[in-house]
């Protein structure tokens, strides 16, 4: 009778945990990006480092199904460095060498970028912006004076007086440089009295050996038609969304080729050579 009790017991034990087990299965399934933690919405995630685009490593490690899991707004690049990555609203659109935008399917990969989930912190109005500094200072004197030593990402919806973007054809191996490819391989666009997006990520000053520190802004139009990675702009109207980001996670390519690249060369010319090519 003893027994027959015991073991009774514990075949109910049995049923409970499986029913337990079942049931968390079900929760974690469920969750979709409004489940994810706020510390996961909060991170900024970035695929390599900028100081490995540079020296000519575009082998594609992370697929886009995978970077649309770590954020819905965000920039990079694509394998064989085959257009400017724009992600807004966890889309993400390829602006390629010929000025052509288009959805980049989810097994497409990627070597290079930085994407999280946007969550506003703030909102204002901008007007009257005349070029891409006016921009800077604007972010600046509202989101960075304080707090330049954190992670910005801001969407700016808007209307803009021209916008000059850029973009690159995709490379063959063997890969050269990127400021060697830059000197032949960009092309320019420039548009005039255009409705769209600027999704801009701000770097601290600490992050100019992984990345680029300060503003990288890209852009897409309103029709999805139009976009490129922005060299200048002019702004009539538009809003600003802000959000701050307060922690990195850094995923580092599993691509053979990546142990081959020497990061003890200063890759500080070649950045800013890339980034930003008017100074
Ligand atoms: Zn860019």
């Amino acid at each position: 009778m003893v027994e027959r009790i015991a073991h009774l017991s514990l075949k109910k034990f049995i049923v409970g945990l499986v029913l337990a087990l079942a049931f968390a299965m079900v929760l974690t399934a469920c969750g979709g990006d409004e489940e994810k933690s706020a510390e996961e919405r909060e991170s900024l995630y970035q695929v390599s480092l900028l100081q490995d685009l540079t020296q000519g490593d575009y082998y594609g490690s992370v697929p886009v199904g995978d970077l649309k899991e770590k954020g819905d707004i965000g920039l990079g690049t694509f394998d064989k460095l085959n257009g400017e990555l724009i992600m807004l609203d966890g889309k993400v659109y390829r602006a390629d060498g010929d000025g052509k935008v288009e959805e980049v399917p989810d097994e497409e990969t990627i070597p290079f970028a930085s994407v999280t989930f946007f969550d506003e912190d703030d909102k204002s109005d901008i007007k009257d912006i005349k070029d891409i500094n006016g921009l800077i200072d604007f972010l600046d004197k509202k989101y960075t004076k304080d707090s330049g030593n954190y992670f910005q990402v801001v969407r700016l919806d808007g209307t803009f007086k021209s916008m000059n973007v850029r973009s690159e054809m995709a490379q063959k191996e063997p890969y050269k440089p990127l400021a060697e490819v830059m000197e032949t391989d960009q092309r320019f666009f420039d548009y005039k009295n255009i409705e769209g997006t600027v999704v801009g990520i701000y770097c601290p000053v600490y992050m100019d050996k992984m990345n680029s520190a300060g503003w990288h802004f890209h852009f897409i139009s309103k029709d999805g038609s139009k976009g490129g990675h922005i060299v200048d702009l002019q702004i009539k109207e538009g809003t600003v969304a802000w959000d701050e980001t307060t922690k990195l996670d850094m995923e580092l390519p599993d691509v053979d080729k990546f142990s081959e690249y020497d990061f003890s060369t200063d890759q500080s010319n070649d950045v800013k050579k890339v980034e930003k090519p008017e100074e």
